[in-house]
């Protein structure tokens, strides 16, 4: 018990149930005791929670691991979902002629396998793979 701040209420603080909280920063900051008391009492009523300190807790806790499961019903659409992304940007970069450079080369290079064609081919495997994975 600290004679200095014997006034102040350490079980009441640590519950938040003081209206001066400036007062009890104030005095943990400059009073070893009342720091060491604060420790004390706040150690008790972490070994011994309440069940108005807990409850809240519990279903605070709980409601976090409800919102943590929603995505992963979702799980088996996330490979389908990567494939749709990956359509699509090929689609868009054929679009914008970003491949443009692989058909020069391809002209350029004549004795080499068409590496447009190839990409195209491989285009085709994805989207059959997409057709496999809609059906199943
Ligand atoms: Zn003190």
């Amino acid at each position: 018990m600290c004679l200095l701040h014997k006034d102040l209420d350490w079980v009441k603080f640590v519950k938040d149930e003081v209206t001066d909280r400036d007062e009890y920063l104030l005095a943990l900051e400059s009073c070893d005791t009342c720091f060491l008391e604060y420790m004390q009492q706040l150690e008790k009523v972490l070994e011994e929670p309440s069940p108005d300190f807990t409850d809240p807790v519990m279903q605070e806790i709980q409601g976090m691991q409800a919102k943590a499961a929603k995505p992963n019903s979702f799980s088996p659409f996330k490979p389908f979902l990567h494939y749709i992304v990956a359509a699509c940007l090929t689609l868009f970069l054929l679009e914008v002629g970003a491949f443009d450079w692989l058909l020069k080369d391809s002209l350029l290079l004549t004795t080499e396998p068409n590496l447009f064609g190839q990409f195209l081919n491989q285009l085709g495997e994805l989207i059959g793979t997409l057709k496999i994975n809609l059906g199943g």
